[in-house]
């Protein structure tokens, strides 16, 4: 990335707003460069690899994983980020960080820890990505967490209840938080990350869920936006109709991403050059985001979140599987709330033990948690 190449609009590494705790440069690497290195080499980012993104680790090693998801959503992100001009070091940092503070077994995970913090303040994945690279890594002598710059943690802080909003106002009045508070936009690396990750999840779900056997090609001609170019493919190359193996699916997907990023990226341009904001806080300042689709794609991805919610989210083989790691989740909880010294020394030392029981338990990966759960309750939930 060339720093003298980047828009006017676009976060510039030399006018970041710079981190917590100063620290000298370390060139040659610019401010966001040294973000992401610090992510990649942090512990949470390592524990990607092992925790669910739909499909529970032990279900299969081709799935994908936060690590592959992240890694997915970094590629697309610095694809469009260069496509616009904007900082894709920047787009990096963040989407390798946007889901470090997730749980383990996805969703289900993180609605159980909820569940379970409740009288406690919750527990909210954005915010402890954001606690994560703030706190919980304890790696530097002069600091608790990564030091990062404000604009990755803006990135990172990608939703925010007003109530958290204020409570960590409270703290860092003119943090990333406080955008919750006045109604402003993030960075366009902010919003271009947030794109990307819906492109990746809508179309390496569909993916992970034809090869589990949940998903049927049948069922997906039914999604205007995976239809259409599964024709286009069959109009070009008909014999894979009826050919062995998964060519049809990869190159429909293939071409479907193709035309969201393309999409993503000329509407994202046509709004950039009708609003021609001054600087990044021109951009912050606006009323709504301005990376975005078009709105016919934008009706057709919606259409396509629907279709996976129903058939594959809550496909009875999932929820079946989610109920147990629920189960688990809230097990743990209660396990080591009852008996913290089954936690490391610093975990259950802390003065805040519920928030450290949180912690803790949103640390694990899949089978730590899984095996921890045994240990702790002579219980096995899943045979494997
Ligand atoms: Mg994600």
């Amino acid at each position: 990335m060339n720093q003298a190449s980047l828009a006017p609009w676009a976060c510039h590494p030399a006018r970041s707003r710079g981190r917590r705790v100063a620290e000298p440069a370390s060139p040659p690497r610019n401010e966001h460069q040294r973000d992401r290195d610090r992510i990649v080499h942090s512990t949470a980012f390592r524990r990607l690899v092992y925790k669910t993104q739909v499909f529970i680790n032990h279900e299969g090693d081709l799935f994908r994983t936060r690590m592959t998801h992240s890694l997915e959503v970094a590629q697309l992100g610095r694809s469009a980020a260069r496509a616009l001009a904007l900082n894709e070091d920047l787009v990096e940092a963040i989407a390798l960080a946007h889901d470090l503070g997730h749980t383990p077994f996805g969703h289900a995970g993180q609605d159980t820890l909820h569940e379970c913090m409740r009288a406690h303040g919750g527990f909210e994945h954005n915010l402890q990505s954001l606690r994560v690279v703030d706190s919980l890594e304890a790696r530097y002598p002069a600091f608790d967490g990564l030091n990062l710059s404000f604009e990755t943690r803006e990135g990172i802080l990608k939703h925010c209840s007003r109530r958290h909003a204020e409570r960590l106002c409270a703290a860092e009045a003119d943090g990333p938080a406080q955008r919750f508070l006045a109604g402003t936009q993030p960075s366009l690396e902010a919003q271009l990350v947030n794109l990307a990750d819906e492109i990746a999840y809508n179309t390496h779900d569909i993916d992970d869920g034809v090869r589990s056997g949940l998903l049927s090609l049948e069922q997906l001609a039914d999604v205007p936006l995976f239809a259409q170019w599964q024709q286009a493919v069959l109009a070009e190359h008909p014999a894979l109709a009826t050919a062995p193996g998964r060519r049809l699916l990869f190159e429909t997907l293939r071409r479907m991403l193709s035309a969201l990023m393309g999409d993503l990226i000329d509407s994202t341009a046509a709004a950039l050059a009708t609003a021609a904001p001054a600087d990044v806080d021109a951009v912050r300042a606006l009323p709504a985001p301005l990376a975005g689709f078009s709105p016919d794609v934008r009706a057709q991805t919606t259409a396509l979140k629907r279709f996976l919610f129903s058939a594959l989210y809550r496909h009875p083989q999932v929820v079946q599987t989610t109920g147990l790691a629920r189960k688990v989740v809230a097990e743990l909880f209660a396990a080591y709330l009852a008996r913290p010294a089954e936690m490391p020394e610093d975990f259950a030392a802390a003065t805040d033990l519920p928030r450290s029981v949180a912690d803790y338990v949103a640390g694990m990966t899949d089978r730590f948690a899984l095996r921890e759960h045994q240990r702790l309750t002579g219980r096995r939930v899943f045979g494997d």
